[in-house]
């Protein structure tokens, strides 16, 4: 299987068959097999019977049926890790975004690179609740993350099986998928996306979500630069705290003993007090997270690092790791 596209759904009763349809007629001409994975991410409103009708009809559809609403996220974790495909295309299933691109994002993967998000250059939604704080949000993630992308909030993305199946989405982190891809060494480009104004359902999100991802850029600033080493930010922070405070100390003490300058009544005792404080609770907050480090990356089985490929093992008589173990051994 060439390609499945990924598609999170909730309670988009009046696109569903529309948007079946606009992805077979996209795709009507291209030589590879596909599958479109519709995750029904808790709909309420019949789009689950509409979909478990449209999938007896439509063999390349497959359902995921989600208990409840999870939020866009969680539904495209659960539609990528189902999917069969090499090449993973997500897309929203309210035709916003237009099925007609995908074949173009295939294509810029078959050059070579890893992961192609899209730009809706032309965006068709309400200029003061999303395109201008979305705008201000991208370029403040660029600057911050220096990673150069005009639209992160575009689901329409191509990526590799590979890739993806490296990605562990929680929250509403799908929106930073290009940025924590290319933290794992993916290449990433852009290409620029048809875009159309929504014609049926409601859109689930509103401006409070702006806010909501400039929290979420914190979590992927500390997760791309100190998940791995914690102990550099939080102690630099604590060592930096402790030094102001005991520099505020000193200066306490010496007032007393050079100008007899009374200690309880000098504002600077409390810098001491608060900066030695601070400087020992964040050392020890980031003795606490190397150990939650160690223990993600053991309980999952996870390595600090991706291979991207290994070459001449299959000339071994016995597995690597084995060797290895003799050789220490021996
Ligand atoms: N969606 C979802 N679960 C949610 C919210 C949204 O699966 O909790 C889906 C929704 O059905 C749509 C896509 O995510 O297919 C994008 O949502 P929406 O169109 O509301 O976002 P907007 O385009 O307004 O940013
Ligand atoms: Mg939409």
């Amino acid at each position: 299987m060439k390609l499945s596209i990924v598609v999170p759904i909730y309670n988009e009763v009046e696109n569903v068959d529309q948007l079946v349809t606009a992805i077979t007629n996209a795709l009507a001409s291209v030589s590879y097999e596909y599958e479109i994975v519709a995750v029904d991410d808790g709909s309420t409103d019949g789009t689950r019977d509409k979909l478990a009708r449209l999938v007896d009809a439509n063999h390349r559809l497959r359902v995921i049926e989600l208990r409840r609403n999870y939020g866009q996220t969680a539904a495209m974790s659960a539609g990528i890790e189902h999917a069969a495909g090499e090449v993973i295309v997500t897309i929203d299933g309210d035709l916003q975004n237009d099925p007609a691109d995908i074949p173009a994002l295939v294509a810029k993967i078959d050059e070579g690179y890893d992961l192609v998000h899209g730009w809706r250059k032309d965006r068709q939604d309400p200029w003061l609740s999303r395109r201008f704080p979305s705008l201000l949000a991208n370029r403040l993630i660029a600057a911050v993350t220096k990673f150069p992308c005009h639209d992160l909030g575009c689901t329409l993305k191509a990526m590799r099986r590979e890739i993806a199946a490296d990605l562990r989405l929680y929250g509403e982190m799908h929106r930073f998928i290009p940025i924590l891809a290319s933290w794992h060494g993916a290449r990433c480009t852009e290409i620029v996306t048809r875009h159309h104004p929504r014609r049926c359902g409601k859109s689930k999100y509103g401006i409070m979500r702006t806010f909501a991802v400039l929290l979420d850029l914190i979590t992927v600033v500390y997760l791309t630069r100190y998940s791995l080493k914690p102990m550099r930010l939080f102690g630099g922070l604590g060592a930096a705290a402790a030094a102001l405070g005991l520099a505020c100390g000193l200066a306490t003490l010496l007032m007393k003993l050079v100008a007899d300058f009374d200690i309880t009544g000098n504002p600077l005792l409390y810098g001491a007090l608060f900066g030695i404080m601070i400087g020992l609770q964040f050392t020890l907050m980031g003795m606490t997270a190397e150990m939650n480090t160690r223990t993600h990356y053991e309980s999952q089985e996870r390595r600090p690092y991706a291979i991207s490929r290994l070459r001449g093992f299959s000339r071994l008589t016995q597995p690597a790791s084995r060797l290895a173990n003799t050789e220490l051994a021996a």
